[in-house]
């Protein structure tokens, strides 16, 4: 059986005779929302019958939903193989924001996140990453709301390490026969797979960049997020220097502050002094606190210093929200947790 959320619009078609047919399904599949081939009744009788044969339309199942008191949803998405995808539904009163994941596990080890301790299970194919962001919308948002969402690529995995499969989730999530989704409502998140970060600065369709740093000099980010000893952070700066960034957008450096480790006052001056004359802007993560982790949060006020830093010299600097804190949800805290307990029925 093909799971249809793998191929683009233009295989389908070369699979098809006559190849509208590929239009027709990618309406109905991602447009109408029909998961069941009779109730297309733009197609022949037959034809319905072959394709509910060899082709899956239904979306994976949630496994498990986990809401938090700050209204957001944890899923944990079953895939073929009995592998879980996490995927984290943030509602927010302008805009929601769906984080979706593009590996089981994560290989890079940074040493402040849990899927990070996991190891890498395997890569997610465009369907299961693309399927995600489905899932949620579906469960959280009414027809007439449903294209009030972006998409982050920031649960587990990095998404430049499964690089054909992500760019391929983007361009069926593009597909203006499909979701239609504008680059500028997607947003990838690396910590600086350099060759692939080349390799997407030239693609033709490009998402928002963002840049997981969390450290400020090669010393730090050696010992936290061992990718820098290959790719070092004089490297990852000329990289994003030469991205391409339309006008007014700006690439987003993401900064988890650990107390002691991430959160001084010098720390603070070395990120600012790396980012000067870049079209940057800073999101500082205080630390969510994990046991296994062995980091400790900054308190309110080293995190306010910190940003007056980047803000006194002039860099656009946001402290972001902790949401989803109470069901495991929240930055680097995605690790199959409660897996296995029991089932809360989707309502
Ligand atoms: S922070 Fe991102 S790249 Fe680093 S281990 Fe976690 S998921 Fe992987």
């Amino acid at each position: 059986m093909n799971f249809f959320f793998d191929f683009e619009r233009s295989e389908l078609a070369r699979a098809f005779d006559p190849p509208f047919r590929a239009t027709q399904l990618y309406k109905s599949v991602y447009q109408r929302w029909l998961d069941n081939f009779e109730l297309m009744t733009d197609i022949p009788r037959e034809l319905r019958t072959s394709l509910a044969e060899q082709w899956n339309i239904q979306l994976p199942p949630v496994h498990r939903r986990f809401d938090s008191i700050d209204g957001t949803r944890r899923y944990l998405v079953r895939l073929e193989d009995g592998e879980l995808a996490e995927t984290v539904f943030i509602p927010e009163s302008n805009r929601n924001t769906i984080c979706i994941s593009s590996q089981v596990g994560c290989a890079l080890a940074c040493t402040f996140c849990l899927t990070g301790q996991l190891g890498l299970t395997r890569n997610l194919t465009a369907g299961e990453i693309l399927t995600q962001a489905m899932v949620a919308q579906r469960d959280n948002l009414s027809w007439d709301e449903r294209d009030s969402f972006n998409i982050v690529m920031m649960g587990m995995g990095e998404p430049l390490h499964n690089y054909d499969n992500v760019m391929k989730s983007l361009r069926i999530l593009h597909d203006e026969e499909g979701l239609n989704m504008s680059m500028s409502r997607i947003t990838l998140s690396t910590a600086g797979m350099l060759p692939a970060l080349e390799r997407l600065a030239v693609e033709p369709l490009i998402p928002n960049l963002a840049i997981s740093l969390t450290g400020a000099t090669n010393t730090k980010r050696d010992t936290l997020m061992p990718i820098n000893r290959k790719y070092p952070i004089e490297q990852l700066v000329d990289a994003v220097r030469r991205f391409p960034v339309k006008h007014r957008q700006r690439v987003t450096f993401e900064y988890v502050l650990m107390k002691g480790i991430t959160d001084s006052p010098q720390d603070a001056h070395s990120l600012a002094r790396l980012l000067r004359g870049l079209p940057a802007k800073v999101n500082l993560i205080p630390l969510n606190e994990a046991e296994e982790l062995g980091y400790a949060r900054p308190s309110d006020e080293s995190v306010d210093r910190f940003r007056q830093i980047l803000l006194d010299h002039r860099i656009d600097t946001f402290v972001r929200k902790n949401r989803g804190n109470d069901i495991s949800a929240a930055c680097g805290q995605l690790k199959k947790k409660w897996a296995d307990t029991e089932i809360i029925p989707l309502r």
